[in-house]
């Protein structure tokens, strides 16, 4: 069954009000995390104490750090790649090429940032500059949003997002118009989903944590956990970089502001508040404690890695020994669907592991606020709608054997919860 292309493409996000509202509230969600971390009462809910002035939100300096910040991950993406996927087939049956270099890229920035603080750089000093660092992106995002709506203009229709071409201009500038704008071999939304925004992300933790070290001589327990938990997930990311080649965002989506801004600036910003709200608000965490929520950290990543993991093997080669003896169900496209094994347990496993971890991020900044709480209620929420637009695709793809599926695997997240 395919779907209904261009204008009769079903709207998401609310459609165009929806759009032109999140192009306002994400940006606005962001600012108020930010403020809100560094303010004394830390609220989630409620305006900040103070605004800050205009000087505060907005440094040349701050810009130009940002394109250097781009530079150099556009450079590393250039570099020779270990190996180079072939990504599904599109509309017009080609497959595009990806460079697989996205953890050899975290390594040298790795090392140049460790050369860099040994040399004197003054990493901390970045955690000064984190509001005019997001408006640049911010400013950015949208710069850059605009220019790859003006390219899919002239695209070939063969091009195009299966939605996201309903000519409404503020719902197509968000949703994206072109499945995989390229320059040459450059793929900007490749590039995008796993590069600059992730390894910002875990850098700006980074420059937290040392920051935190100038202050009060050393970093603290729960400092160390929320860097490493979150670097370890980082490091996944772009190690198992081929998996991101079948998913949602690479396969289904355009390349607008939804993307352009998630990856660019929500990542790096709203995903590093529990450390930002640690450098402020210092909490006491003893060892067992810390145990506990390794242990939960441990638990969510075994969950969320083994079912990825399952997956994309299946997807590869359903003959692969680890996978061939799993159920499956035939479907109309000649493809199979797991339904045993992780995929026999919930409709997406995968999930419930991310949520886990998230758990594990906030949990060491104790339970006195509920702002470093927000990326689990963020999370549960992206996830349930995520979930939600997956399952509307797979019924499309599958029909009855995705219904067949549902009922033999009837709880979507959370067995016998959800
Ligand atoms: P998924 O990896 O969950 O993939 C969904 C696809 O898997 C479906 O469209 C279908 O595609 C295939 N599939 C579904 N059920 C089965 C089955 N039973 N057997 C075989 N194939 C099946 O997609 P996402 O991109 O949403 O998630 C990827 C990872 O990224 C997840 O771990 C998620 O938690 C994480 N994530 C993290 C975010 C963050 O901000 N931290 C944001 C979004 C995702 P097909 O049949 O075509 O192969």
């Amino acid at each position: 069954m395919a779907p209904p292309q261009g204008p009769q493409a079903p709207q998401e996000f609310g459609g165009p009000l929806g759009a032109a509202a999140l192009l306002l509230l994400l940006p606005a969600t962001m600012f108020h995390l930010l403020l809100a971390a560094r303010s004394g009462p830390a609220r989630l809910l409620g305006l900040p104490p103070s605004l800050p002035a205009p000087a505060e939100l907005w440094s040349p300096r701050a810009l130009l750090l940002l394109l250097a910040w781009l530079g150099l991950q556009a450079a590393l993406y250039l570099l020779p790649a270990r190996q180079v996927a072939t990504g599904l087939e599109l509309k017009d049956r080609r497959r595009l090429l990806y460079p697989i270099n996205g953890f050899q890229a975290l390594v040298l920035t790795a090392l140049l940032v460790a050369v860099g603080v040994l040399l004197g750089l003054p990493l901390g000093a970045l955690t000064e500059m984190l509001l005019p660092l997001a408006s640049a992106a911010t400013l950015m995002a949208f710069i850059f949003s605009l220019l790859l709506y003006l390219k899919a203009l002239v695209a070939p229709a063969s091009a195009l997002a299966p939605g996201g071409n309903t000519g409404n201009l503020i719902y197509d500038f968000f949703l994206g118009r072109e499945l995989n704008p390229r320059i040459c071999s450059f793929d900007f939304k490749y590039f995008c989903e796993l590069r600059p925004g992730l390894m910002a992300w875990v850098l700006i933790n980074l420059a937290l944590l040392l920051r935190e070290a100038e202050l009060r001589g050393s970093p603290s327990l729960a400092m160390w956990l929320v860097n490493g938990f979150q670097l370890l997930y980082v490091a996944d990311a772009l190690w198992y970089e081929e998996a991101v080649l079948t998913t949602m965002d690479i396969t289904h989506d355009g390349f607008g502001f939804m993307l352009a801004f998630g990856d660019l600036v929500w990542v790096p910003f709203t995903y590093s508040l529990q450390a930002q709200f640690l450098l402020y608000h210092p909490q006491a965490l003893g060892l067992p404690m810390a145990l506990v929520i390794c242990f939960i950290n441990a638990v969510g990543y075994f969950i969320f890695r083994r079912a990825n993991s399952q997956k994309n093997t299946f997807r590869k080669n359903p003959s692969d020994p680890s996978v061939a003896g799993l159920e499956t169900i035939p479907t109309a496209t000649g493809r199979k669907l797991l339904v045993s094994g992780w995929w026999g347990m919930v409709r997406h496993p995968n999930y419930l592991g991310d949520l886990i971890m998230s758990l594990a991020w906030s949990l060491p900044c104790g339970v006195s606020h509920l702002l470093p709480y927000f990326y689990i209620l963020y999370f549960t929420a992206l996830l349930v709608h995520r979930e939600a637009r997956d399952e509307q695709q797979c019924l499309r793809k599958y029909g009855r054997a995705w219904q067949e599926y549902c009922q033999r695997v009837p709880y979507r997240i959370v067995p016998y919860v959800y």
